[in-house]
C-alpha cells in the first residue's frame, strides 16, 4: 500500500493527456496471484501488474485472453481494488452461464496464470474522492463502487459517501463482509428475518437525497441496462439533477 495517491495525469494535467492515453493503449501482463470466493456465482481475482500506471476508483480495464492457436477474447472489467493497492489489481467476475471469459476464470484459472490487461479506461465514471458520492449498484454492478468505498476508507476521507446495493439475497451480496455504516443492502428475492424483500424504491432513495451534503451528491449508478434505468428514474424523481448522474452499464 502506498502512502500517497497521485491521480493519473489525464485527470490532472491536460497537457499530458497523450502520455496517459498511450499507457492505456499498451497491453500489460497481469499475473494471477489469488482467487477469493465472494458468493456462489462471483469470485475476486487478484493480479500483480507491476507496471500499472494507476487508476481512479470507478474506472475499468480491457482484459484479453489468448489461446494457444492465437484466438483471442477481450472483455471490459471494472477495477474493484482502490488505487492505493499499487502494483495490483482486483477484478470480481460473475460466472455467466456459457460465458467464454468468465467461464475460463471460474473453472480453469489458477494462481500463476497470466492474462493481458490495458487501461485504465473511462474517466467519466471515475470518482476522485473530491465530492459527496451517492453510489447505487446491483449484482456485479457493485464492483466499481467498491473501489470507491475502499478508496474512501484507505484515505480516511470525510467527504460523505453512501452505497445502496441490490442483490437477490444475502448469499448473493458481493463484498457483504466488508460493508459498513455507509451501505444499505436491498434484497429482491430473499432476505434475513425482519428485512423487507423487494425492488429498490423511491422510499429508499429519497431519504439519502434529502441529506443533501454541501455541494450536493454526485450519483454513480452501475448494473444491467434495466437496473440502470430504474435507479436513474428513482434518482431524478427524488430531485437529483440529471447531469449529476453517472451511469455504467454492464449489459
Ligand atoms: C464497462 C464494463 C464493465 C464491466 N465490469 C464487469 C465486472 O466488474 N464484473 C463482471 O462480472 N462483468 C463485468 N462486465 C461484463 C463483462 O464485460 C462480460 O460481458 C461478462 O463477463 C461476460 O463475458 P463472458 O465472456 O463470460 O460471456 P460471453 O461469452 O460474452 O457471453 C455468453 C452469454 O452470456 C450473455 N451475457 C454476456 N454478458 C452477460 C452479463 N453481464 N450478464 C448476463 N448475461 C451475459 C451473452 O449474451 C451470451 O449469451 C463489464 C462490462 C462492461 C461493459
Amino acid at each position: 500500500m502506498t502512502e500517497t495517491f497521485t491521480p493519473p495525469t489525464r485527470f490532472a494535467v491536460p497537457g499530458r493527456i497523450a502520455v496517459s492515453e498511450q499507457a492505456a493503449a499498451v497491453w500489460q501482463t497481469a499475473r494471477l496471484t489469488e482467487i477469493r470466493r465472494e458468493t456462489p456465482h462471483a469470485s475476486t481475482f487478484r493480479f500483480a501488474v507491476p507496471d500499472w500506471a494507476g487508476h481512479l476508483p470507478g474506472q475499468h480495464l480491457m482484459l484479453r485472453l489468448t489461446a494457444a492457436d492465437g484466438y483471442a477474447a477481450q472483455r471490459h472489467y471494472s477495477i474493484a481494488s482502490p488505487p492505493e493497492d499499487a502494483g495490483h489489481i482486483e477484478l470480481t467476475l460473475d460466472h455467466v452461464e456459457g460465458g467464454e471469459v468468465s467461464g475460463w476464470f471460474h473453472t480453469v484459472a489458477r494462481p500463476g496464470d497470466e492474462v493481458e490487461v490495458r487501461g485504465p479506461l473511462s474517466g467519466f465514471f471515475a470518482w476522485p474522492g473530491d465530492r459527496p458520492a451517492l453510489l447505487i449498484g446491483a449484482g456485479s454492478g457493485v464492483v466499481p463502487l467498491m473501489s470507491m468505498v475502499r478508496h474512501h476508507r484507505a484515505r480516511g476521507l470525510d467527504v460523505p459517501l453512501r452505497l445502496l446495493v441490490s442483490a437477490r439475497g444475502p448469499e448473493e451480496l458481493i463484498y457483504a463482509r466488508e460493508f459498513g455504516a455507509e451501505t444499505t443492502p436491498v434484497f429482491t428475492r430473499s432476505a434475513p428475518e425482519g428485512v423487507v424483500v423487494g425492488r429498490m424504491t423511491a422510499a429508499l432513495v429519497a431519504p439519502l437525497l434529502a441529506e443533501q451534503p454541501p455541494g450536493g451528491w454526485e450519483a454513480y449508478v452501475c448494473g444491467s441496462n434495466s437496473f440502470a434505468e430504474h435507479a436513474s428514474r428513482l434518482l431524478v424523481a427524488a430531485g437529483q439533477p440529471v447531469d449529476r448522474i453517472r451511469i455504467e452499464r454492464f449489459g
